[in-house]
């Protein structure tokens, strides 16, 4: 059965970070507008805040956050084998539900370099005019800024002897440097921000419209080509199996905030793209555009781990406490009591798991739950006898993770559909370290890690490096590098695949098309140097600004 509904001046499609913080600061703007908010997912927070199941608490904590991933919030996508880094492919977490992304990740609030949006944005999106957005955000959000513990105190002091400066401490801009300070976007009490409530689109005048959305409708499809394709509505599929057509107004737009992946992977299936793609895939082309899907960049780390013979007095809610800034990567210390923060040394000893892992590194990984999350049946039981016995306890270690990022990445990846069909999974290819230049970068970080541990005050609380194989990497390029392929790891911070500039003009209007905006991560041009909640939200925010000057 199609339903048919006319009625709103806004269509916005995605109700993640950009989709929530577009549709709050509409409200806020043009109260009188009517919106309608389209999501596939669930309404994952206020449902676990009402339960009692502990389970739905993992959604509440930010040190639960990787349990989220392949559960009932993540769409479970995949990239395609990854040639440069031993064919590994890599689950590539993207929520679905209210809050996008920001219900599933580890919270840190950032804005970023302000000179990175002066020196890559165009008129209308430069520091001064983001820094209102930023503004706007932040006091519905109100992160706040967690002071550092004494061991990452050490860390940043270790870091000043190397002759990095202090990053200017308390500004909600990012500057190089070191620092001890981290923002979160989590209550005070140390819990998940609800950002659908929080940014006001829960507002009375938009509808949430639950749905899939399967494709753009145009106005006048079979009409002439030579004709602006207009867009006017959109083609959705419900819960329950049927479909239904919502349209906008006359001179109403409909706006897409799915996100890095799912933007370009649902324009591509409303016929724009590149036109060789979607005839080989046998879709209409309604605007060739070969820059759809292509320009994926995203943050690639590299954990290393120590045993250290000291605990932190506290940790902060992800574990993630300071951090060091060196232009193109960024360094953060991170530290695993094991307890607080179970996350880092499981993942990055995953995969070499019980081939040649030293007695320590196994026993961490034991304790930290590797067994439990990733093991068979049988290895789970295992797992509990052996973390449970007197041998492991006494080898039980608190550990240091030093997460080296490419936070400047020079390999560009794509989204492409692989089909007509709505179902399927996007190809997802973020060519992660394809350019050499990006594990130049990496090495860069390994070395400055290499010299930090061994700097005081650090190096006082420092015992040996943990690798998974538990061979030694120091001096040894080609075994880092080995190392490096085996262990890296996405960062989850995907940008630019609908870009300003090769998809966009400055007020985020598909170039040829109208009616039609793009307003989510995937409208960067640039990818910042930070993790990109913040951004994507700005440019949701920002988004309803244009479109509140365009109608004044
Ligand atoms: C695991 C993880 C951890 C992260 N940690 C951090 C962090 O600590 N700090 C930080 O700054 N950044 C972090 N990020 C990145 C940050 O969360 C994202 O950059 C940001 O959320 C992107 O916002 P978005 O609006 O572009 O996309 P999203 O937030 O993904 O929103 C897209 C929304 O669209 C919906 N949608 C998609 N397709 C359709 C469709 N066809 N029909 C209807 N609805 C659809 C989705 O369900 C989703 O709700 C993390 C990301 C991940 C995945």
């Amino acid at each position: 059965m199609t339903l048919q509904v006319q009625d709103y001046d806004y269509i916005v499609i995605g109700a993640g970070s950009s989709g929530c913080a577009l549709a709050g600061r509409l409200m806020d703007l043009l109260p009188d507008v009517r919106i309608a908010l389209i999501e596939s997912g669930d309404d994952h927070l206020s449902k676990a805040a009402a339960s009692n199941d502990p389970v739905n608490h993992e959604f509440l904590a930010p040190t639960k956050t990787m349990l989220l991933w392949n559960g009932k919030a993540d769409r479970g996508y995949k990239t395609i084998p990854q040639k440069q880094l031993n064919s590994r492919a890599f689950p590539f977490t993207r929520a679905s539900g209210l809050g996008g992304c920001s219900a599933i990740n580890y919270m840190i609030w950032m804005r970023g370099f302000r000179s990175d949006w002066d020196e890559n944005m165009p008129e209308g999106w430069k520091g001064d005019d983001i820094e209102t957005e930023f503004q706007w955000l932040e006091g519905k959000i109100d992160p706040f800024l967690y002071e550092s513990n004494t061991l990452c105190k050490r860390a940043t002091e270790a870091a000043r002897s190397l002759g990095y400066k202090t990053a200017v401490e308390k500004s909600k801009w990012s500057s190089p440097g070191t620092n001890d300070l981290m923002r979160f976007s989590m209550t005070k009490e140390g819990l998940r921000r609800d950002i659908y409530r929080s940014l006001g689109a829960d507002n009375d005048r938009i509808t949430l419209v639950r749905g899939v959305a399967e494709r753009v409708i145009f106005r006048d499809e079979g009409g002439d080509e030579q004709d602006t394709p207009c867009a006017c509505g959109v083609k959705l599929r419900l819960k329950d199996g049927t479909t239904k057509d919502l349209f906008v107004k006359d001179g109403g737009e409909v706006i897409l905030s799915c996100g890095a992946i799912d933007t370009p992977k649902l324009l591509q299936l409303s016929g724009i793209g590149s036109s060789k793609l979607l005839n080989d895939l046998d879709v209409k082309v309604i605007k060739d555009n070969p820059f759809v899907g292509e320009g994926l960049k995203d943050h690639v780390m590299y954990p290393m781990a120590y045993g250290i013979n000291e605990l932190p007095e506290k940790v902060s809610p992800n574990g993630i406490n300071s951090s060091l800034h060196d232009d193109s990567l960024n360094v953060q210390f991170l530290f695993n009591d094991g307890v607080t923060v179970p996350i880092m040394i499981p993942i990055a000893i995953k995969q070499p798991f019980l081939e040649k892992a030293p007695v320590e590194t196994l026993c961490q990984g034991i304790r930290d739950g590797m067994v439990l999350w990733y093991g068979t049946l049988l290895s789970k039981i295992v797992g509990v006898l052996i973390a449970c016995s007197p041998l492991v306890r006494t080898k039980m270690q608190s550990t240091f993770t030093v997460l080296v990022n490419v936070m400047k990445p020079v390999s560009v990846g794509s989204i492409r559909i692989r089909s007509r069909d709505p179902l399927d999974d996007p190809l997802i290819d973020p060519a992660f370290l394809r350019e050499d230049a990006d594990v130049q970068t990496l090495l860069k970080g390994v070395q400055i890690v290499r010299k930090l541990v061994k700097a005081p005050p650090l190096a006082d609380i420092m015992e040996k490096e943990l690798t998974p194989d538990g061979r030694k990497h120091d001096d040894d390029i080609e075994s880092e590098i080995e190392q490096i392929k085996k262990t890296c790891l996405p960062y989850h911070h995907s940008t630019g695949t609908c870009s300003i500039g090769n998809c966009l003009d400055g007020q985020l209007r598909f170039k040829g098309i109208n009616c039609l905006r793009v307003a989510d991560a995937s409208s960067l041009p640039f990818h910042p140097r930070v993790p990109t909640n913040a951004s994507s939200m700005a440019v949701g925010a920002r988004c309803a600004s244009l479109i509140s000057e365009s109608r004044n």
